[in-house]
């Protein structure tokens, strides 16, 4: 993200009576979310301030996400509003970022859509800084600064790393660890549009983490696409179980989860890691994708369905009591009736926790779209997600009444509402109500009532 190269210059504008304001809005994944806070972390050391609409502001950013067709529609629906806002008022800069650009869909875009002024890659905030630099937004007359420096101090200055908005408020945070990926599941369009996998080195991540740590946070998510290779592509020996000891040291800091992990990645010494340290949470995220060995080889996921059932075992024994929850497509290419089947199968017999189920979606370029014709109708489709979410409800709506009379920790993240809402170590949303404001603390709730996604409670 913190392109080096290229000498440009910023001044940092004046007081917030006269600055200009920025509107970001996000789709898409955790990774997209620590995209945009970054972004609107540089904006605000350029002297920018947030606002919540497009109506008054200077710049406007679509972070998007594009890993199905149904996300695509939704960035290019809210794009294509803006033509008249720009229409209205041409000076307002409107900037693109995200999958959607990619590492090289920019040219095609700019055709498709004349009136955004900027793409940007994703976790690449450069190009919008080059456009200001280039519309003469500064003044030229500083020209002994550089982008890197601009953009470094941006990012190192504790007081941006969360925007103006979030800062005292933000309990949680996503953090990026790994970018990009190299793995090339035959269905994903991820790799396309974030290119190769690279790990930040331990030095960066503790930064990051003990800079938001200094503006309220208390949890961290750290985040990749197969958070678990971790390391693998650095010079430095290290990997995702060391990260979270250095991590865990960070004083402050309450909870750290991470997320996405590969079954084919989660050794031994990583569950080991999870049990030890108190402030890593027993809450694992194992995309397993179908249940079936023909349909799991043609996705080019690297493990069998019994591998998965193995490593769910390795988890539930290393980590008692863990969450797991798991990533499943439906309708991949080909997949019959009996293929479908073993995915029930796998449900029914692991009881894992929160499933994402999702229907395939042919994504451009992918070894999937190139090789295999999309030829489960939309109907059938839609008839397998809701089998499968109807086994999730049962089994949710099961797993949660065990906590029923129980107390549980919450970190407490929000107010929506009149109720406040919080997560137990294993994930759990909790509702609670309470005059007393006790955000960004922990917190003992009597659970009174649960449902198959969220308990509710009273504080202690
Ligand atoms: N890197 C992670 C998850 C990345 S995307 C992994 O590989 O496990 C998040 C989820 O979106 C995936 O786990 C998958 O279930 C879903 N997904 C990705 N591509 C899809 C597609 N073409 N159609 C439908 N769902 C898709």
């Amino acid at each position: 993200m913190l392109n080096p190269q290229g000498f440009v210059t910023f001044q940092v504008m004046p007081g917030i009576a006269t600055a200009k304001r920025y509107h970001i809005w996000t789709i898409g994944c955790q990774m997209n979310e620590a995209d945009s806070r970054h972004l609107g972390s540089q904006l605000e050391a350029l002297g920018y301030r947030e606002t919540g609409t497009v109506d008054n502001a200077d710049v406007v950013v679509l972070n998007t996400c594009v890993v199905r067709q149904q996300a695509e529609d939704k960035a290019i629906g809210r794009l294509s509003s803006l033509k008249s806002a720009k229409a209205a008022r041409p000076e307002m800069t409107i900037g693109l970022m995200g999958c959607m650009v990619g590492m090289r869909e920019a040219p095609r875009l700019q055709k498709q859509f004349p009136f955004v002024d900027v793409f940007m890659p994703p976790s690449d905030t450069a190009p919008l800084l080059d456009y200001f630099a280039e519309q003469g937004a500064y003044d030229e007359s500083a020209l002994l600064e550089t982008r890197e420096k601009a953009i470094r101090n941006a990012v190192q200055n504790e007081e941006h790393i969360l925007p103006a908005l979030s800062r005292g408020s933000a309990v949680t945070a996503n953090v990026p660890i790994v970018l990009g990926c190299s793995h090339a599941c035959t269905f994903c369009v991820i790799p396309y549009r974030r290119g190769a996998e690279r790990s930040l080195p331990p030095a960066k991540v503790l930064k990051e983490v003990r800079a938001l740590v200094n503006q309220g946070v208390r949890e961290v998510m750290l985040l990749g696409q197969i958070v678990d290779r971790y390391g693998t592509d650095l010079d430095e020996q290290t990997n995702l179980a060391n990260l979270l000891r250095q991590v865990s040291e960070v004083d402050g800091l309450k909870r750290i989860r991470f997320l996405t992990s590969h079954p084919n990645w989660m050794t031994d010494g990583l569950l080991d890691a999870v049990a030890e340290l108190d402030k890593v949470c027993p809450h694992i995220e194992v995309p397993v994708q179908a249940g079936n060995d023909e349909v799991l080889e043609r996705m080019r996921r690297g493990y069998t369905n019994r591998e998965y059932r193995d490593l769910i075992g390795r988890i539930r024994k290393r980590v008692p009591g863990a969450t797991i929850n798991t990533d499943i497509i439906v309708g991949f290419p080909g997949e019959t009736e009996a293929q479908f089947q073993d995915t029930v199968d796998l449900m029914r017999d692991l009881r894992l926790d929160k499933h994402h189920i999702a229907k395939y979606s042919e994504r451009p370029k992918t070894i999937a779209a190139r090789q295999m014709p999309d030829d489960i109708t939309e109907d059938e489709k839609e008839r397998r997600r809701k089998i499968l979410d109807d086994i999730q409800t049962e089994i949710l709506t099961e797993r949660n009444t065990r906590y029923l009379g129980t107390t549980v920790e919450i970190l407490v993240e929000d107010q929506q509402k009149s109720r406040w809402r919080g997560r137990t170590p294993d994930n759990r949303l909790v509702f609670f109500e309470l005059d007393e404001n006790h955000c960004g603390s922990l917190a003992n709730i009597r659970i009174t009532r649960t449902g198959p996604y969220s308990l509710f409670g009273e504080f202690e």
